[in-house]
């Protein structure tokens, strides 16, 4: 009797004993799954965060929405693992995300429906030269105390190049960096084009970019000192000639630059193409042609961009 009782006993402590590591073994394995859940969700948060901190206003929320999106099927994507050579241009693809007030905007757009689908194939009708496509580009806004708001419609397309290679020669591509240089010398503009053809736009084209400077535009005696009211801004990622880079700044190191920074990039001319086709499309007074879209320098001697390296007949022009 007494043995039973006591086996008993042991019996029911062991039964308790299962059930208790049961518990913590499904405990703990919940707990990894909030904490990967939390650590995507912090991710997500800290870049939502970061795009704001630059960003601001609500048509930024709808684009840090569709980006989380985008992201999130880009790692279901990229777990299925089903579109081998396509997925690093996928990647690139959903990194660039559209605005949403263009699709109103611009006539002979894709259906909205198939925004991803339509991604890709604006992707490949880059590669087969077509020139009816989709204009993704990432926003990053720069403040309004950096621009003004525009009372006539832009007649002109204004074209540049940028880089941080006075302080960073062996790396004076980021993008970042290239935003705050804009911030902090008090100065902006419409795009910026990454050399790999990324289009971020820094300013809304409704308000006046700070780009042009002073300067006088033949043909246009009203347009003195006033171009940038008249024109959106365009920059390219690029380094020109060793005399254009010292006469911008003495002090450059222009030989600690790699030479395949210098110039510009084929998808950047692409890109460009693209993105003044789209511009047109919204401003009927720029025509395409080199008396409606010019350089820095065709504005003012004071400015070498975008240079001699810049080919014009890349883009058409
Ligand atoms: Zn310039």
């Amino acid at each position: 009797m007494y043995k039973k009782t006591t086996g008993i006993i042991f019996l029911v402590i062991f039964v308790l004993l299962g059930v208790g590591l049961h518990q913590v073994v499904t405990g703990q394995g919940r707990t990894e799954e909030n904490r990967v859940e939390n650590d995507l969700t912090c991710e997500t948060n800290l870049q939502e965060e970061k795009i704001n901190e630059k960003a601001g206003g609500t048509n930024d929320r709808i684009y840090i929405k569709e980006k989380a999106e985008e992201d999130e099927n880009e790692m279901n994507t990229n777990n299925k693992n089903n579109e081998e050579k396509e997925s690093q241009r996928n990647i690139d693809i959903k990194k660039k995300v559209h605005h949403p007030g263009q699709v109103a905007k611009v006539k002979k757009r894709e259906e909205k429906t198939s925004q991803k689908r339509g991604n890709k194939k604006s992707k490949s009708d880059k590669q087969t030269g077509k020139s009816e496509e989709r204009r993704h580009y990432i926003k990053k806004l720069l403040p309004d105390t950096h621009s003004e708001p525009r009372s006539g419609d832009a007649t002109h397309i204004v074209i540049h190049f940028s880089s941080n290679a006075l302080h960073k020669p062996e790396n004076p591509y980021v993008v970042d960096d290239i935003y705050h240089i804009f911030l902090d010398a008090g100065v902006s503009t419409h795009y910026l084009i990454d050399r790999d053809g990324t289009i971020y736009q820094f300013v809304d084209e409704k308000r006046v970019a700070w780009h042009a400077g002073k300067g006088s535009l033949p043909g246009y005696p009203e347009y003195t000192d006033k171009l940038n009211h008249y024109s959106i801004g365009i920059e390219l990622l690029g380094i020109g000639t060793e005399e254009e880079m010292k006469e911008i700044n003495p002090g450059i190191n222009y030989s600690k630059i790699n030479p395949s920074f210098i110039g510009f990039t084929d998808a950047q001319y692409h890109t460009l193409r693209t993105l003044i086709n789209d511009i047109i499309s919204r401003h009927l007074a720029i025509s395409f042609d080199r008396k409606h879209i010019i350089g820095h320098s065709d504005y003012t001697t004071r400015k070498p961009d975008p240079g001699v390296l810049f080919d014009w007949s890349k883009i058409g022009l």
